[in-house]
């Protein structure tokens, strides 16, 4: 039988999963915590605590400031020491609550305990108060993209869902955080998945995971079986072929259901699907069945001249420093710090950004990998049009962003790129096409956000 995968382009970048089989350790307390207010797709919050309170592990320390928005939650307990301002993954110095580590108390409604909650035993948990809690712990997709989660489970009255995808595949090279939490954390990943097809009122789930993870697709297969023969939900483990950018929404449901997610503004839900990853299933779980906020998450810090690369479960607001010094410090010489993988990840000029809801890795690319090479005029081989997944023209789209041609950008969808890079690291000519793309896409999506505000 043939295995599944997306339609269009794709490629195979060298995997370096260092630390695949590396169990998931504790990171230890920070002295200090850095929570920026905006670290999910939306309005930032707003901070509810102010300078000298103290607080719990747990006590919401910023509220949703909008719709689209999340509540930020204490990952320590301790005394806020300032509402400033710090660097963030953006680079850009943004508002923050600091705060100074004091003890580890955290707030007494939290269940701390390991035992496994099961959706049977709680008749209370209607899809509204799943929905409700979700919303409540601050829950966004912890892939990266830190889009609320509660948002993706009430559709707009235009679409319906069908299906929830549980996004297994994990295919930028290097991080490992959402396969170890397989490893270590299945039932409650797949209480977590129940969790999302009753609070989507939908009976059919999908775990659609990459063949390079074989122990995986094992043990998911035969706790799916375990967890779902008897019940009224039916949920599939879906193997699919080993390809970038397959992580992404639109490629995970073209290859898991074989439905195409039309251009923006369309979502999955669209054609039925709402996907999330299995980071979020987790914290799903952990927010409506143990009362948990969303302040720690798994983290990948890795790197291959890195000591001891490893998976840390981290309190969010750590400084990416303390999770460096545990994996034997910053390697000598030349190194590029990113938040994220080599593909999608974000360069960073601070170790002392802190982890935050969608920081599934940091990497540390070291030597020649840490360099740029040098750009060499466009040879025109089109090998940067055939690996793009969304079927676009990418050298044509950075020259029109070079040129700030933003009306014909518009008009050849460069908002439809998701930013994966396959084209950047297909060309043979070392084109910075993804630097100029993504310039050029966020300054089409200002216009044409100002443009729906005119009307
Ligand atoms: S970064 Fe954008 S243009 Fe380049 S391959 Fe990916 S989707 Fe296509
Ligand atoms: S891959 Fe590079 S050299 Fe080839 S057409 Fe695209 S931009 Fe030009």
């Amino acid at each position: 039988m043939k295995i599944k995968t997306f339609s269009i382009g794709g490629i195979h970048p060298e995997e370096n999963k260092l630390t695949h089989e590396v169990a998931t350790q504790v990171a230890p307390l920070p002295k200090k915590v850095i929570f920026p207010l905006s670290q999910h797709i939306g309005a930032p919050a707003t901070p509810v605590v102010q300078k000298g309170d103290k607080v719990k592990v747990g006590t919401m320390i910023a509220d949703a400031g909008g719709f689209v928005s999340a509540p930020i939650f204490s990952s320590v307990s301790g005394t806020v020491f300032n509402i400033d301002t710090a660097i963030d993954a953006t680079g850009y110095r943004k508002p923050a609550i600091i705060i100074n580590v004091e003890g580890d108390e955290w707030e007494e409604t939290i269940d701390r305990s390991d035992k496994l909650e099961l959706v049977k035993d709680h008749p209370e948990l209607t899809s509204e108060e799943i929905v409700t809690r979700i919303k409540a712990a601050g829950v966004v997709g912890m892939g990266g993209a830190c889009f609320p989660t509660f948002i993706k489970l009430t559709p707009p009255p235009t679409a319906k869902a069908e299906c929830v995808i549980i996004n297994a595949v994990e295919c930028e090279p290097y991080i490992t955080a959402d396969y170890r939490l397989m490893m270590e954390h299945v039932d409650e990943i797949l209480v977590g998945l129940e969790l999302l097809m009753k609070g989507a009122k939908v009976t059919k789930g999908y775990i659609g995971i990459e063949t390079n993870k074989p122990k995986a697709i094992e043990l998911l297969t035969k706790k799916c079986a375990e967890a779902f023969s008897a019940s009224d939900y039916s949920v599939e483990v879906v193997p699919l072929a080993q390809r970038y950018p397959q992580g992404g929404e639109k490629q995970l449901v073209d290859a898991v259901i074989n439905r195409q997610v039309p251009a923006p503004p369309a979502i999955p839900v669209n054609v039925g699907a709402i996907v999330q990853n299995v980071g979020t299933a987790f914290a799903v779980y952990q927010a409506v069945m143990k009362h948990k906020p969303l302040f720690e998450r798994y983290t990948t810090v890795t790197g291959k001249r890195l000591q001891k690369p490893g998976n840390y479960l981290v309190r969010m607001g750590t400084p990416m420093q303390d999770l460096i010094d545990l994996c034997g410090g910053m390697p000598e010489g030349d190194n590029k710090l990113l938040a994220g993988g080599p593909m999608m990840g974000k360069a960073l000029t601070s170790t002392e950004v802190p982890i935050c809801k969608g920081t599934n890795s940091v990497t540390i690319l070291s030597g020649d990998d840490a360099r740029r090479k040098e750009p060499q005029p466009c040879i025109r081989c089109a090998k940067c049009v055939g690996v793009c997944p969304m079927g676009l023209e990418p050298y044509l789209l950075a020259k029109l962003s070079a040129f700030k041609n933003w009306e014909r950008a518009e008009r050849e969808d460069i908002v439809s790129c998701i930013e994966c890079g396959s084209c950047q690291f297909t060309c043979p000519a070392h084109r910075p096409l993804l630097d100029n793309i993504r310039q050029g896409k966020q300054t089409v999506m200002g216009i044409i956000r100002s443009r729906a505000a005119k009307k």
